[in-house]
């Protein structure tokens, strides 16, 4: 008896790790045969689809290892509400040529504006470039930080955050950190200069940033650095959580 070929073909395109092209060939085989479709038509659907899942199979882990905390994107963002930020600047850093300039951006204002929405949209917009990205709070990144270090894992660490094209600092103001701590983020923004992009979202105005980082001779140090190529937004105005909640209020009361 010889051997069943859709089953040969399966074992071989399990080995050259092609699942769709296994999943999709007896399906798409009956199709062309009922299209007349030719050899090199049928092969081309195939391929099209496992190049399609791999593309969106890689999207997936890119965001994965981004570590957004939620998934926020520019369609649920309304622009309406924060009249003082330029809109089509902020879809033109969504194109990411930023990125590719080692640009910087900041986005300041109080807290409930938008800017960890901002941020992840942006992420996100930049994970879709096919681009390697982190999202971290300021808290969270000099936790990471102080425990390499201790674990002597410093290098490790820092090796992969050199791999990320965008690095994503959300909440920097929030907490201040010890001394040691506001160094390794000092050493972590200023090996980026001028050589990958950096994100800062922060609810403090520049001049107050002596508070986090402990002094004005490293504040003003990473502030040179941090702003030199940076597009930076200023986002104030009423929090945008306060304003949905006092509507939502309101509408119970004429109910
Ligand atoms: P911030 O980081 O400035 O404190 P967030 O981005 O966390 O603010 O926003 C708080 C909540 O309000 C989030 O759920 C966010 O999605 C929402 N939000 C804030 N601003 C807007 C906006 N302009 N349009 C839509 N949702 C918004
Ligand atoms: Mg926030």
């Amino acid at each position: 008896m010889s051997p069943n070929p859709a089953l040969l073909l399966k074992t071989n395109l399990k080995q050259l790790r092609l699942p769709t092209i296994a999943a999709e060939f007896e399906k798409l085989a009956r199709e062309a045969g009922a299209a007349n479709e030719g050899y090199e038509q049928y092969l081309l659907r195939l391929t099209e689809l496992e190049v399609a899942a791999r593309t969106a199979n890689a999207l997936q882990a890119r965001i994965r290892s981004a570590n957004f905390p939620v998934h926020k994107d520019f369609d649920t963002y309304d622009f309406t509400a924060v009249p003082n930020l330029p809109k089509q600047k902020v879809l033109e850093l969504a194109r990411g040529e930023w990125l590719d300039q080692h640009f910087n951006a900041c986005l300041i204002g109080q807290p409930g504006t938008g800017k960890t929405h901002l941020a992840i949209a942006l992420g996100l917009a930049a994970c879709r470039q096919g681009r390697h990205v982190k999202f971290f709070t300021a808290a969270g990144l000099v936790n990471r930080l102080e425990e390499s270090q201790k674990a002597y894992q410093l290098d490790r660490f820092l090796t992969q955050l050199d791999k990320t094209e965008l690095l994503i600092c959300d909440e920097l103001g929030y907490l201040s950190f010890s001394r040691g701590g506001a160094e390794l983020l000092f050493q972590v923004f200023a090996d980026r200069y001028e050589r990958a992009s950096l994100l800062i979202t922060s609810n403090l105005a520049f001049g107050d940033w002596a508070q986090i980082f402990q002094g004005e001779r490293m504040t003003a140090a990473l502030l040179d650095r941090l702003t030199h190529r940076c597009h930076i937004f200023e986002m104030n105005g009423e929090s945008y959580r306060f304003r949905e909640s006092m509507k939502a209020k309101k509408v119970k009361k004429q109910e």
